[in-house]
């Protein structure tokens, strides 16, 4: 029920200015008989139905209707045009905001650009048009001048009066007023009212002489208070500069009356001038507001950003295209001992260890190419303590609207346990557990390595002579034992960069990567030699072992040159074991 009561409250306040607008317009702007030639009715009605629920809209059309049909009865055309005027009129309102309603929900428009351009197609283009087509047919059936005169007449009349004053009503009918008042500083309202001070005081100078064509200089406080008001600062100043300039202009004062001619010329020029205003003043608006929204937006992104990584365990880093650091986040410091601002100016590649550079910079160089497509590297980087650490970092190309890169933002994440899981893992992989010498897998990984290098070098293939026997007399424990003191003696006896294996068993390979055969030979003579002349602590007594060997050049396939070097030790075996065998 307070609703109601409300909207008939508003309805009445719509109708008595509708009322009061329509009439001013009929008595003072019918120069010569006609239509009017301002209109700010239909203004007040289509802000009235664009801020309001469609129930209240049969109330707000009956009324204005009447109203309409009141004041060009009693002060216009007469009583035999004032009925279809007076539709004619709600019809045009109706249509314009109907159009624009659906305009805006078909565009969805949030975008106050593209809000003003349905504003003008809708209010000021159609609607408008369809009103002089009609309205010039009725001024000239009541026999009141030309139908083009009226035609040009009453659509200049009622586009430019809609868009001069539409955005202003409808911003007080919706409440966009009142609250934008009630939201503002004490220091706002005093800047506001100064410059709506300063646009009324101009107009004011400009329009009351009539000596310098000063027409353009009230567009500059309206631009002003654009500016610094925004939408709301465009309509009031525009409703100003209307208001005392088209009086003024009226009375005969002001600029427009420099050019002479008819009132009616001059009345348009004025029209004209105004309309050139609004239309500078309202897209700088939109635009303004555009943006307003934009920074909201960007603002708030930014807050949700910067609160994710400012609490993030992964170091989060903007770089400049050419790798300085924009931004670090505080993890940082926990991570690897450097405050933000240590880092933020430096290049960000001198984090990182010299030998991973290459990737990284591969990776950089593929993100700033490709923004949009997230860079996965691995490298290590130095801490502030002089430590090394591994780091898994994403990173991605930050884009302008060309689609350039204008930046870049990783994310790296400490791998460091990652990383030595896996190398103990790799390890564990290709490690022989009883010996710690290499496994079967890392001799075979080496042997095709070296034929892919084209290295060359020799192999040996060493076998323990009789073990069965040792491991039969003392014990497997005690075979064990000699398997490890093996792999210990040979440790000793090779050069670095050559492999030693344990094949399995007691069979144990050793690669010699670019050793000639008189080389190979010396080391495994001497391998032989030192573990002949070693006693093994086995049991009570001390055991001589001895081993024979195999040896082959390293040319051509791996699986022959195995084959090669095992039928060499079998020679050996054969010639009475504890010597070595050349292949063939
Ligand atoms: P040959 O001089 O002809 O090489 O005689 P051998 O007894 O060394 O040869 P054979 O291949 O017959 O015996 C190898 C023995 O090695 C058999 C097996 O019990 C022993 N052996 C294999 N792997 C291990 C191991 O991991 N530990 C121990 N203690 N013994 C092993
Ligand atoms: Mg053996
Ligand atoms: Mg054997």
């Amino acid at each position: 029920m307070e609703l109601s009561v409300r909207s008939i409250g508003r309805t009445a306040v719509v109708v008595a200015v509708y009322f009061a607008s329509a009439m001013a317009a009929v008595m003072t702007t019918r120069f010569g008989g006609g239509v009017a030639c301002v209109w700010i009715a239909t203004a007040v009605l289509g802000a009235a139905l664009v801020t309001s629920p469609r129930r209240d809209w049969v109330m707000l059309c009956v009324g204005c209707g009447l109203a309409g049909v009141v004041a060009t009865a009693s002060f216009g055309l007469g009583l035999r045009a004032a009925l279809p005027l007076g539709l004619l009129n709600v019809v045009e309102a109706v249509t314009g905001a109907v159009l624009l309603r659906w305009l805006e929900r078909r565009h969805q428009a949030g975008d106050p650009v593209g809000r003003l351009a349905i504003l003008v197609f809708a209010t000021a283009v159609v609607a408008p048009v369809i009103g002089a087509t009609v309205g010039a047919a009725v001024a000239a059936w009541v026999g009141s001048g030309g139908y083009w005169i009226n035609w040009v007449r009453w659509y200049a009349g009622h586009s430019l009066g809609t868009l001069t004053f539409m955005p202003v009503f409808a911003m007080f009918l919706s409440g966009n007023v009142r609250r934008t008042v009630s939201r503002a500083s004490r220091r706002q309202i005093a800047e506001s009212a100064a410059l709506l001070m300063l646009v009324v005081l101009t107009t004011l100078a400009v329009f009351l002489q009539k000596t310098l064509p000063l027409l353009f200089v009230p567009i500059l406080p309206v631009i002003l208070a654009t500016f610094r008001l925004g939408r709301l600062g465009a309509a009031l100043s525009i409703v100003c500069v209307a208001g005392i300039g088209g009086v003024l202009t009226l009375k005969g004062f002001g600029p427009v009356n420099l050019v002479g001619g008819d009132i009616v010329s001059r009345v348009h020029l004025f029209q004209f001038y105004l309309a050139a205003t609004v239309m500078t003043a309202l897209p700088v608006a939109a635009d303004l507001a555009r943006r307003d929204r934009l920074y909201a937006r960007l603002r708030d992104s930014e807050a949700r950003y910067r609160l994710l990584t400012d609490n993030s365990t992964d170091i989060v880093m903007s770089l400049h295209v050419d790798g300085t650091v924009r931004y670090a986040s505080p993890s940082i410091t926990q991570l690897g001992g450097y405050a933000p601002d240590d880092v933020i100016g430096r290049n960000a590649i001198d984090l990182v260890l010299e030998s991973d550079r290459l990737a990284v910079s591969a990776a950089h160089r593929a993100a700033v190419a490709t923004p949009g497509v997230t860079q996965i590297v691995e490298f290590r980087a130095r801490m502030a303590d002089g430590s090394l650490r591994w780091f898994e970092a994403h990173s991605r190309g930050v884009a302008d609207e060309s689609g350039a890169a204008i930046g870049i933002v990783n994310a790296a994440r400490d791998v460091s346990h990652r990383k030595q899981l896996e190398a103990e893992l790799t390890s564990a992989a290709l490690t022989d557990p009883l010996t710690g010498l290499a496994n079967r897998r890392r001799f075979d990984l080496r042997l095709a390595e070296i034929h892919r290098a084209e290295q060359g070098g020799c192999l040996a293939i060493f076998d323990i002579d009789h073990f069965k026997a040792v491991n039969d007399r003392h014990g497997h424990q005690a075979g064990d034992d000699v398997l490890r003191t093996f792999a210990t003696i040979a440790r000793g006896c090779v050069r670095d960069g050559d492999l030693i294996a344990r094949l399995g068993g007691e069979e144990f390979g050793i690669v010699l990567p670019g050793a000639s055969v008189d080389q190979a030979r010396l080391v495994c003579e001497r391998l032989r030699a030192t573990i002949a002349d070693t006693a093994f602590a086995l049991g009570e007594k001390r055991t001589r072992i001895t081993v024979s060997a195999g040896i082959a050049s390293l040319v051509g396939d791996s699986d022959a040159v195995l084959k090669a070097a095992d039928a060499a030790l079998y020679q050996a075996k054969r010639a009475g074991r504890n010597r070595l065998r050349l292949a063939a």
